[in-house]
């Protein structure tokens, strides 16, 4: 580490943000947490939580300082809330800034109208108050923003990291690089980058927008000190990675589902270099009116790379788990050439950690530690179609959680699509009024 700095992570309740305000904490940072507890509010909305248990941002604090004597201050905030942002960072008046807080699931964006604006106007309201705050207070700040790989599509040429030099008409210039998304959620990022790529040109901030892969794992030097100090894990359809899809259901003995043919192509990363790469970007930080762009991921996989990887694994413990092919609720192509550039963070000194079967087997082993949190709904049937929006099992689940009680249609779709599950398969046993699998849960 270069010099100790006083970052604010924002959203620093959430999978990632939790993980890296310890990381930077551990560092010698001095760390302000920021979140509003939105994401903890969408699960219950949708019936949704994590397989791991996680403790309040005041207990994780808590425990913290416990466990390694130092002092990490949480903030409950809404960026869209901008004189309580303003004021959060005219107090602080931060070095850097890690801005993870947006509405991060492209299921959630598509399940209708009301959705798709939530996630666009929580992301880009937030994002802008963000950047005003920057300017007005700190114009010399490292904004460290998370975007998403998925801004960029799947286009039939090979990705550039943030820019590419175009030739039209006999002349020539470097662009910001053609995106096409493929969700809401993806487009409110785009946003985010044009925003942030302006008012780096327009006010001298400097940016680093990190268009992060899909990030796995939940382990890092500072989870496992406490079970206080763990971070999320999500499975469901809405909120959960297809490895942790296909990992709790071959952990609990269920066919792993591929949507649609399997050639859907991504980058991932382990969560541990997630904290690499942005410590990495934080030590090394551009100049006044730079808006620099890392692709941030490690490997590429497809789904059926995926599926093939987890079962590999269960095979080597003498476990047979078959793939099965479900009709994709998303819109996406399903075969396609995909090669996207990620070389300025391995050239900063990023190393990297590569998914391999150990990697899959201690997923599968958390999984198996918390197997009684399973909703087998959850985990089996997609809940947002891309054509048609949220489908009946979002809508039971949602209208259960308003109701607080479960109705009798949600008795009747549980107990349907349970009963072509084995008896002595996983289901919730937390007691909470968890709808579908208090309901669903086969009989002895
Ligand atoms: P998460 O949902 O676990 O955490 C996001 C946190 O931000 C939540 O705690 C939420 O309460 C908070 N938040 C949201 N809106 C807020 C607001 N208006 N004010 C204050 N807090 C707010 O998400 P994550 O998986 O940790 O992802 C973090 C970031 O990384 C997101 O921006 C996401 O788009 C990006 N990203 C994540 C992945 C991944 O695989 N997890 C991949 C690519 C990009």
């Amino acid at each position: 580490m270069s010099t100790a700095k006083t970052v604010i992570v924002l959203g620093a309740d959430g999978y990632i943000g939790w993980p890296m305000a310890m990381h930077l904490s551990r560092l010698g940072h001095q760390v302000v947490a920021v979140d509003n507890l939105a994401r903890r509010s969408w699960d219950e909305e949708g019936g949704t939580e994590s397989l791991v248990p996680i403790a309040t941002m005041e207990q994780r604090v808590h425990r913290w300082h416990e466990v390694s004597g130092r002092t990490i201050t949480y903030e409950q905030l809404d960026l869209c809330d901008h004189d309580a942002l303003d004021d959060c960072l005219a107090r602080w008046r931060p070095e850097a800034v890690v801005h993870f807080a947006e509405q991060r699931s492209a299921p959630f964006s598509m399940i209708d109208r009301e959705h798709a604006v939530r996630t666009q106007a929580n992301n880009i309201i937030g994002n802008l108050n963000l950047l005003f705050a920057i300017q007005a207070h700190v114009p010399q700040c490292h904004l460290i923003k998370l975007g998403s790989m998925g801004e960029y599509g799947a286009p039939n040429i090979d990705i550039e990291e943030g820019y590419i030099t175009i030739e039209h008409n006999g002349r020539s210039d470097r662009l910001p690089y053609p995106k096409v998304p493929h969700s809401f959620y993806h487009l409110s990022k785009v946003a985010d980058s044009q925003n942030i790529h302006f008012a780096s040109r327009i006010w001298g901030l400097r940016a680093t927008d990190l268009n992060q892969g899909v990030v796995y794992g939940c382990e890092t030097e500072d989870t496992v000190l406490h079970e206080e100090l763990l971070t999320r894990f999500d499975y469901d359809s809405i909120w959960g990675t297809a490895l942790n899809r296909f990992c709790v259901q071959a952990s609990t003995g269920n066919p792993v589902t591929v949507y649609g043919k399997g050639g859907q192509t991504r980058g991932y990363l382990d969560i541990r270099d997630t904290m690499a790469c942005i410590t990495l970007t934080l030590d090394n930080p551009p100049e006044a009116g730079e808006c620099r762009v890392f692709n941030q991921f490690t490997e590429q996989f497809s789904l059926n790379q995926l599926a093939e990887l987890v079962t590999a694994a269960r095979r080597h413990h003498g476990q047979d788990t078959t793939v099965v092919h479900l009709p994709n609720p998303r819109v996406e192509a399903e075969e396609h050439y995909y090669n996207a550039k990620h070389t300025r963070l391995l050239d900063l000194g990023l190393q990297p950690h590569y998914l391999g079967e150990t990697l899959v087997d201690s997923l599968i082993d958390l999984v198996a530690r918390h197997a009684d949190r399973v909703d087998p709904i959850l985990l089996e049937r997609p809940s947002v179609s891309w054509r048609t929006g949220g489908n009946e099992v979002w809508h039971q689940y949602a209208d259960a959680r308003r109701q607080g009680a479960l109705s009798q249609a949600t008795a009747q779709l549980v107990g349907s699509a349970t009963a072509v599950r084995g008896a002595g398969e996983a289901a919730n046993g937390t007691g909470a009024p968890r709808p579908a699998a208090t309901a669903a849960r086969p009989g002895p």
